[in-house]
Protein backbone atom coordinates (compact mmCIF):
# COMPACT_ATOMS: atom_id res chain seq x y z
CA UNK A 1 0.00 0.00 0.00
CA UNK A 2 1.47 3.53 -0.95
CA UNK A 3 1.18 6.91 0.43
CA UNK A 4 -1.31 7.83 -2.42
CA UNK A 5 -3.42 5.31 -0.79
CA UNK A 6 -3.51 6.76 2.96
CA UNK A 7 -5.61 10.37 2.61
CA UNK A 8 -7.52 9.54 5.65
CA UNK A 9 -4.70 7.85 7.71
CA UNK A 10 -4.28 10.24 11.14
CA UNK A 11 -1.66 12.00 11.15
CA UNK A 12 1.12 9.75 13.02
CA UNK A 13 3.17 12.62 14.71
CA UNK A 14 -0.31 14.79 15.71
CA UNK A 15 0.48 13.29 19.48
CA UNK A 16 3.64 14.80 19.41
CA UNK A 17 3.15 17.81 18.09
CA UNK A 18 0.21 18.44 20.70
CA UNK A 19 2.32 17.59 23.68
CA UNK A 20 5.67 16.56 24.38
CA UNK A 21 7.70 15.23 27.63
CA UNK A 22 9.60 19.12 27.59
CA UNK A 23 6.40 21.28 27.01
CA UNK A 24 3.46 22.14 28.33
CA UNK A 25 0.56 20.69 26.72
CA UNK A 26 -0.23 23.12 23.81
CA UNK A 27 -4.00 23.74 23.02
CA UNK A 28 -5.57 21.48 19.97
CA UNK A 29 -5.92 23.91 17.07
CA UNK A 30 -9.99 22.98 16.91
CA UNK A 31 -10.23 24.77 20.57
CA UNK A 32 -13.57 26.59 20.34
CA UNK A 33 -12.99 30.71 20.93
CA UNK A 34 -15.53 31.41 23.67
CA UNK A 35 -15.41 34.70 24.20
CA UNK A 36 -13.96 37.67 21.63
CA UNK A 37 -13.81 39.67 24.93
CA UNK A 38 -10.95 38.04 26.75
CA UNK A 39 -9.10 38.25 23.65
CA UNK A 40 -9.82 42.37 23.56
CA UNK A 41 -8.95 42.67 27.66
CA UNK A 42 -5.45 40.64 26.44
CA UNK A 43 -4.84 43.45 24.00
CA UNK A 44 -5.66 46.16 26.32
CA UNK A 45 -3.54 44.96 28.53
CA UNK A 46 -0.83 44.54 26.54
CA UNK A 47 -0.97 48.39 24.80
CA UNK A 48 -0.75 49.36 28.65
CA UNK A 49 2.39 47.27 29.14
CA UNK A 50 3.86 48.30 26.15
CA UNK A 51 3.04 52.38 27.22
CA UNK A 52 4.23 51.72 30.64
CA UNK A 53 7.47 50.49 29.19
CA UNK A 54 8.63 53.29 26.89
CA UNK A 55 7.37 56.53 28.81
CA UNK A 56 9.39 59.77 26.81
CA UNK A 57 9.64 62.18 29.44
CA UNK A 58 9.59 65.95 28.37
CA UNK A 59 13.12 67.48 28.30
CA UNK A 60 13.14 70.23 30.76
CA UNK A 61 13.66 70.98 34.41
CA UNK A 62 13.10 73.84 36.44
CA UNK A 63 14.79 74.02 39.49
CA UNK A 64 17.60 72.52 41.48
CA UNK A 65 15.23 69.05 41.12
CA UNK A 66 15.85 68.51 37.72
CA UNK A 67 20.27 67.83 38.89
CA UNK A 68 18.70 64.84 40.42
CA UNK A 69 16.51 63.84 37.68
CA UNK A 70 19.34 64.41 35.01
CA UNK A 71 21.45 62.01 37.35
CA UNK A 72 18.29 59.63 37.54
CA UNK A 73 19.04 59.29 33.78
CA UNK A 74 22.85 59.41 33.81
CA UNK A 75 24.59 55.70 34.18
CA UNK A 76 24.63 55.37 37.64
CA UNK A 77 20.72 54.87 38.00
CA UNK A 78 19.85 54.94 34.27
CA UNK A 79 16.52 55.24 33.65
CA UNK A 80 16.75 53.19 30.44
CA UNK A 81 16.53 49.99 32.48
CA UNK A 82 12.53 51.02 32.71
CA UNK A 83 12.78 52.44 29.26
CA UNK A 84 12.41 55.91 29.87
CA UNK A 85 15.84 57.46 28.55
CA UNK A 86 14.32 59.40 25.65
CA UNK A 87 14.12 62.35 26.95
CA UNK A 88 12.80 64.37 24.02
CA UNK A 89 13.08 67.80 23.40
CA UNK A 90 9.38 68.91 21.75
CA UNK A 91 6.58 67.87 23.94
CA UNK A 92 4.54 66.71 20.75
CA UNK A 93 6.98 63.18 21.11
CA UNK A 94 6.30 63.12 24.96
CA UNK A 95 4.02 61.58 27.37
CA UNK A 96 5.51 62.20 30.80
CA UNK A 97 5.83 65.16 31.99
CA UNK A 98 8.25 65.79 35.20
CA UNK A 99 8.06 68.54 36.79
CA UNK A 100 11.57 68.97 38.45
CA UNK A 101 11.80 71.77 40.68
CA UNK A 102 9.56 75.16 41.80
CA UNK A 103 6.66 76.77 39.70
CA UNK A 104 6.78 80.52 39.43
CA UNK A 105 3.52 82.22 38.85
CA UNK A 106 5.15 83.60 35.87
CA UNK A 107 6.16 80.41 34.60
CA UNK A 108 2.98 78.41 35.51
CA UNK A 109 1.40 79.39 32.06
CA UNK A 110 4.47 78.18 30.04
CA UNK A 111 4.40 74.95 32.01
CA UNK A 112 0.16 74.71 30.87
CA UNK A 113 1.00 75.19 28.01
CA UNK A 114 3.85 72.34 26.86
CA UNK A 115 1.72 70.22 29.10
CA UNK A 116 -1.26 70.60 26.29
CA UNK A 117 1.16 70.25 23.30
CA UNK A 118 1.39 66.91 24.39
CA UNK A 119 -0.52 63.85 22.97
CA UNK A 120 -2.90 62.34 25.03
CA UNK A 121 -2.61 59.76 26.69
CA UNK A 122 0.06 61.62 28.97
CA UNK A 123 1.16 61.45 32.51
CA UNK A 124 2.47 63.74 35.29
CA UNK A 125 5.36 63.18 38.10
CA UNK A 126 5.60 66.19 40.37
CA UNK A 127 8.74 65.69 41.60
CA UNK A 128 10.20 67.37 44.59
CA UNK A 129 8.37 69.45 47.67
CA UNK A 130 8.64 72.56 45.81
CA UNK A 131 6.45 71.09 42.91
CA UNK A 132 3.94 69.36 44.88
CA UNK A 133 3.10 71.62 47.57
CA UNK A 134 5.20 75.00 47.72
CA UNK A 135 8.23 73.62 49.43
CA UNK A 136 9.56 76.24 51.77
CA UNK A 137 8.89 78.70 49.19
CA UNK A 138 5.44 79.82 51.26
CA UNK A 139 5.02 83.26 49.13
CA UNK A 140 3.11 84.64 46.48
CA UNK A 141 5.82 83.56 43.50
CA UNK A 142 5.58 80.45 43.51
CA UNK A 143 2.69 78.22 42.34
CA UNK A 144 1.69 76.56 45.64
CA UNK A 145 1.68 73.01 43.94
CA UNK A 146 1.88 72.76 40.39
CA UNK A 147 -1.92 70.15 40.71
CA UNK A 148 -3.24 73.51 40.70
CA UNK A 149 -2.58 73.98 36.78
CA UNK A 150 -2.26 70.35 35.51
CA UNK A 151 -3.48 66.88 36.93
CA UNK A 152 -0.31 65.50 38.80
CA UNK A 153 -0.44 61.28 38.69
CA UNK A 154 2.38 60.55 41.16
CA UNK A 155 3.90 63.08 43.85
CA UNK A 156 7.53 62.26 45.01
CA UNK A 157 7.95 64.22 48.10
CA UNK A 158 11.83 65.38 49.10
CA UNK A 159 13.83 68.36 48.78
CA UNK A 160 15.47 67.29 46.89
CA UNK A 161 14.04 64.05 46.27
CA UNK A 162 17.10 61.48 45.50
CA UNK A 163 17.22 59.69 42.08
CA UNK A 164 15.93 56.53 43.62
CA UNK A 165 13.36 57.97 44.69
CA UNK A 166 12.68 59.30 41.23
CA UNK A 167 12.67 55.77 40.12
CA UNK A 168 10.55 54.39 42.74
CA UNK A 169 7.78 56.67 41.81
CA UNK A 170 8.13 56.80 38.11
CA UNK A 171 7.94 52.75 38.95
CA UNK A 172 4.81 53.42 40.53
CA UNK A 173 3.61 55.56 37.76
CA UNK A 174 4.08 52.12 35.31
CA UNK A 175 2.18 50.09 37.65
CA UNK A 176 -0.70 52.88 37.61
CA UNK A 177 -0.55 52.29 33.72
CA UNK A 178 -0.35 48.90 33.35
CA UNK A 179 -3.19 49.12 35.95
CA UNK A 180 -5.23 51.20 33.56
CA UNK A 181 -6.11 53.55 36.03
CA UNK A 182 -7.21 57.15 34.34
CA UNK A 183 -5.20 60.82 35.05
CA UNK A 184 -6.68 62.51 38.08
CA UNK A 185 -9.34 65.51 36.87
CA UNK A 186 -7.80 68.21 34.95
CA UNK A 187 -7.71 71.40 37.33
CA UNK A 188 -8.23 73.70 34.84
CA UNK A 189 -10.94 71.72 33.32
CA UNK A 190 -13.32 71.46 35.91
CA UNK A 191 -16.26 69.02 35.35
CA UNK A 192 -19.84 70.44 35.25
S1 LIG B 1 12.29 70.68 46.46
FE1 LIG B 1 14.31 71.37 47.18
S2 LIG B 1 15.72 70.66 45.60
FE2 LIG B 1 13.67 70.63 44.70
S3 LIG B 1 13.40 72.61 43.69
FE3 LIG B 1 12.60 72.81 45.77
S4 LIG B 1 14.34 73.63 46.96
FE4 LIG B 1 15.18 72.77 45.05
Amino acid sequence: MGLIDEPLRMNPWEPVQITTNTQTPRMPRNVENHSANILLTQVSKLVDWGRSQSLWPALFGLACCAIEMMAASASRFDIARFGAEVFRASPRQADLMIVAGRVSVKMAPVVRQIYDQMPDPKWVISMGACASCGGVFNNYAIVQGVDKIIPVDIFVPGCPPTPEMLLYGFNQLQEKIRQGLPNPPDPMRPTA
